[in-house]
């Protein structure tokens, strides 16, 4: 999709043109088929800062890429629109501690586990939660089995990036909404970045760079400055979710109880043979106690598609941060279809309903389900996260193709993964990725990371979504940023030979 096309498919008229290639987004106004726009023209942004390097957006991909440019030595300036670094992990309350996979990822676990974030439950606290329907991650675990389950809090975790990235000189700017570009004028092939508009408690401001990092979960700054990209809800029929096209997978707001008495919802669970609390929500919804959207049936599917996410049947719950901290999912109905990354109508109405989705399952666990009597909201997430926004057309656009045949580059940037794929239901696959796929297309001083990779729709959400990938991909994109930055060329010159990890 071209910037033209994606001005009109996203519903933001640009309202004005200034300078070359600047354009001012807005939701615009319908009444009928008359769209009502005002025009800003001639309006003039103050440049506040400049760097070698720019990172929009600071969650495990733009993190780790910032880090990484800045501990390189150039300078690096971090955009991020919420309080603190850590995207869908830390404002939006994940907090997903795994295995370290090399780098920053690795270093990121051991100081969360050092400064005393991280929070073990095992079968020894938890007997009753291997093969609980109520777990959302052990629900397929043999019933007593054994596991380990760790998680970060996600206000610490979010401390602890900050201080990292002040550590290594790079300048995070928080509350900083990225809303704009500033395109050089292009050549023939490509075009250059010259600044991106942000909007924060002074109003407009520019910050100019060299090298642009896209760290934005949902490649906005990719889309905004013209590089094409695919629209999500691009589901194959190949999946079984034929006739679903256009669903983008639906995104999700996280929340926390706290005060929640476990032993007590499992002795209810065992003594009332009613382990996925069926009856306790067949009557609250029959009092009126729920919305029915809010307990829904599963869809159909396999996998990732019918029985993990999609459909959201019941309550779904893991401990977090201590003793008696659960965070529950709430997921937008996928038949709502909605594009939350790119349509602001949608995004309100998700963020509206998940509200009160939240809200009506607070209500419901306190009156009705043993173990809650004390329970109370903590927290809900600062955003709705977005499973499948924009996915951006790279130099190379890695396939679930490529990755299931461990078809191999000769500029990989890590040595052979093995990962477990969800597509094929967890079975491991090994392969490579190319430093092309970090390359959009038409833009040239422009990098991907994380969710907004050149991967198709299925190989970010079936193989390469996960935390520590991204943060890995955030680290390479910062080298590869800052490599050249120092070489003076632009990122698609650069020759990428040695896999980083
Ligand atoms: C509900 C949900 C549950 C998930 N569960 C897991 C899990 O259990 N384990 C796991 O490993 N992965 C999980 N994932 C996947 C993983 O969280 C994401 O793939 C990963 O966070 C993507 O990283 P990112 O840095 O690309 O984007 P994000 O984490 O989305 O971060 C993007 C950052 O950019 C900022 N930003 C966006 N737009 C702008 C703008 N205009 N201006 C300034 N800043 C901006 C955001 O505020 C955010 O901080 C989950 C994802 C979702 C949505």
């Amino acid at each position: 999709m071209n910037r033209r096309k994606f001005l009109k498919a996203s519903a933001i008229t640009s309202a004005a043109l200034i300078g070359e290639n600047l354009w001012r987004g807005g939701t615009p106004v319908t009444y009928g088929s008359q769209r009502n726009e005002i025009k800003l023209s001639g309006e003039k942004i103050p440049v506040t800062m400049e760097a070698d390097i720019v990172v929009v957006g600071g969650g495990p991909g733009g993190f780790a890429a910032a880090l990484r440019a800045a501990r390189m030595g150039v300078s690096t300036i971090l955009v991020e629109k919420y309080d603190m670094p850590g995207g869908v992990h830390t404002s939006g309350l994940q907090g997903a501690y795994n295995a370290g996979v090399g780098g920053i990822h690795t270093e990121l676990m051991q100081r969360l586990d050092k400064e005393g974030h991280v929070y073990t439950v095992t079968e020894k606290a938890f007997p009753d939660w291997a093969g609980n329907p109520l777990s959302h991650y052990e629900s397929g675990l043999k019933p007593g089995s054994s596991f380990s389950r760790s998680t970060f809090n996600p206000e610490g975790g979010g401390n602890v990036m900050l201080a990292m990235l002040e550590e290594a000189g790079a300048k995070a700017l928080y509350n900083h909404t990225f809303v704009d570009v500033k395109m050089k004028k292009p050549s023939k092939k490509d075009t250059t970045l010259e600044a991106v508009v942000v909007k924060n408690a002074s109003g407009l401001q520019a910050i100019k760079g060299k090298v642009f990092i896209d760290g934005s979960g949902t490649a906005e700054l990719a889309a905004r400055s013209g590089a094409p990209f695919a629209r999500g809800g691009g589901l194959q029929p190949s999946t079984g979710a034929a006739g679903r096209q256009n669903w983008p997978l639906p995104g999700g707001l996280l929340w926390i109880m706290g005060g929640v008495e476990f032993e007590e919802v499992s002795q209810y669970q065992k003594s009332q043979n009613d382990l996925a609390l069926s009856k306790l929500i067949s009557t609250a919804l029959a009092a009126g106690d729920i919305p029915p959207e809010l307990f829904r049936p599963r869809l159909e599917g396999k996998c990732v598609y019918g029985n993990l996410y999609i459909g959201h049947p019941t309550l779904d719950m893991n401990p977090i941060q201590g003793p008696g901290n659960f965070i529950f999912w709430e997921n937008v109905p996928y038949e709502w279809a909605l594009h939350i990354d790119d349509n602001a109508n949608d995004e309100a109405r998700a963020k509206t309903a998940m509200r009160r989705f939240i809200d009506a399952e607070a209500r419901f666990l306190k009156k009705y389900v043993p173990g809650f009597k004390n329970a109370f909201i903590t927290n809900v997430g600062r955003y709705l996260g977005i499973r499948d926004g924009r996915h951006p057309i790279g130099e190379y656009v890695l396939s679930i193709d490529d990755a299931l045949n461990s078809r191999t580059f000769p500029d990989a940037v890590t040595k052979p993964m093995t990962k477990n794929f969800h597509w094929d239901c967890y079975k491991p696959h090994t392969f490579e990725v190319p430093y092309r796929c970090f390359l959009p297309q038409k833009v040239n001083n422009l990098l991907l990371t994380g969710a907004s990779m050149s991967f198709t729709y299925e190989t970010i959400f079936m193989v390469m979504r996960n935390f520590p990938w991204c943060i890995q991909t955030g680290e390479i994109a910062g080298y590869a940023g800052a490599s050249s930055i120092k070489q003076g060329i632009a990122p698609k010159e650069l020759k990428w030979t040695t896999p980083l990890f």
